[in-house]
């Protein structure tokens, strides 16, 4: 065997694990894209940085851009050029793949870059219109809101999904549970509504853990990897989990507009996985107990925690929102979420402002809701927290805590 081929054969062993029964969740975490390292005796994943590969056959390279630009499918052999593909970047995608049940993951270099490639997939084919449902996070709700990339928005309802539909309908979008406010929407009901057009589900709050899209009938299934992906907020990056033939359609999108990952990233990303189911039911006991108490707690006017449960909680306060934010002592105040320390932000002022005031409470971002993302801490150091947090908000506003208990 000469060494192209055996270069070769490693490369595409990450990608084409052998058939073989099907393993847990948290079996898939740990050993998902990396099957092949103890053939190769690596324990690690080894990182690859190359930007080019050396290849002294251009006609065989030529057959293999041509079989590229027909289908997308991931050139056969070694690795050509960093924007057409990456070993390491493929090890998260496999992974990933694997996770959510589906062929293929794409990945990219941040959520945001992974909706654009779909946008700009569906726009290509002359099907510019998006149904979508709010609330959306707020950065994918002004990407469809302003039309950035040529598309056009109906808003809707669940329930008006299907009458929404037209014929240069390209693409349904929800988010479930949604963020901020974790509205949930049944994903199976809504697949139906959609008929022949694909729908994407933002699966970034639930993430493979909790809920799979694809088995309820999602086509496409989006993910801001930089949050529980991830899961320590050093890592940016976006993947969409769909079936090959749309994998192919993205990849072409993302070699011609280059939104890749990062190798880094991608390693970064394969070793987040690892720990998700551990790290997304350990946040998400303690978040359902913090949900418990803040419903319990007369200084918090609504609660919103949902019923797949997650490790997100969404709650309004009778007080001052801003007081809270600038309460908090252990829990950071920032925007993301996802991590393994909890993150406190308020949608209206952050994650949310983009979004016109009007249509954002429309969509139940009211002006006192707070989001939390829960982490790994132990669940009374934040409940202390978060009740001296709650303290300074009730007492800095009495006026309208006042007017909120009338
Ligand atoms: C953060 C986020 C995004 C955008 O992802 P980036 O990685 O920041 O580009 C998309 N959807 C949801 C639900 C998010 O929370």
């Amino acid at each position: 065997m000469d060494s192209a081929s055996a270069s070769t054969h490693a490369y595409d062993d990450v990608r084409r694990t052998p058939s073989r029964a099907p393993r847990a969740l948290a079996t898939e975490a740990v050993h998902a894209g990396r099957d092949d390292l103890a053939r190769q005796g690596l324990h690690a994943p080894p990182i690859d940085l190359s930007t080019t590969y050396p290849s002294f056959d251009s006609r065989a390279e030529a057959a293999r851009i041509d079989a590229f630009a027909a289908t997308g499918a991931e050139p056969e052999g070694p690795p050509v050029y960093g924007r057409l593909g990456n070993p390491t970047v493929a090890r998260f995608e496999t992974a990933l793949a694997r996770l959510e049940g589906t062929d293929s993951a794409v990945a990219f270099a941040s959520g945001m870059a992974a909706l654009s490639a779909v946008l700009l997939a569906r726009a290509s084919t002359g099907l510019r219109h998006v149904v979508a449902v709010r609330p959306l996070y707020g950065c994918s709700d002004h990407l469809l809101t302003a039309g950035l990339l040529g598309s056009e928005v109906t808003w809707t309802d669940p329930a008006g999904i299907a009458d929404a539909l037209r014929p240069d309908t390209g693409l349904v979008m929800v988010e479930t549970p949604a963020n901020p406010t974790l509205a949930e929407v049944d994903l199976r009901a809504v697949a139906h509504a959609c008929g022949s057009v694909p729908l994407l589900a933002d699966n970034t709050f639930a993430t493979p853990v909790l809920q799979r899209p694809a088995e309820r009938g999602a086509r496409l299934v989006l993910h801001s990897a930089t949050k529980y992906l991830g899961g320590h907020g050093d890592v940016l990056g976006g993947v969409v989990a769909c079936d090959e033939e749309f994998a192919g359609r993205l990849r072409q999108i993302r070699f011609a507009t280059g939104g890749v990952l990062h190798p880094l990233a991608g390693y970064l990303l394969l070793r987040g996985l690892s720990t998700l189911p551990v790290r997304v039911r350990a946040a998400s006991a303690t978040a359902a107990d913090l949900a418990r108490r803040l419903a319990a707690d007369p200084r918090v006017a609504r609660v919103h925690y949902p019923r797949i449960g997650g490790a997100m909680i969404a709650f309004e306060v009778h007080g001052d929102p801003h007081e809270v934010i600038a309460g908090v002592r252990l829990i950071t105040p920032a925007v993301s979420l996802g991590s393994v320390d909890t993150l406190i932000q308020h949608p209206a002022s952050i994650s949310h402002r983009i979004v016109d005031a009007q249509e954002r409470r429309g969509a139940g971002v009211s002006d006192r809701l707070l989001r939390l993302s829960v982490g790994l801490e132990d669940v009374e150091d934040l409940w202390g927290d978060l009740r001296g947090a709650l303290g300074a908000g009730a007492t800095a506003d009495p006026v309208e805590r006042g007017a909120a208990v009338v």
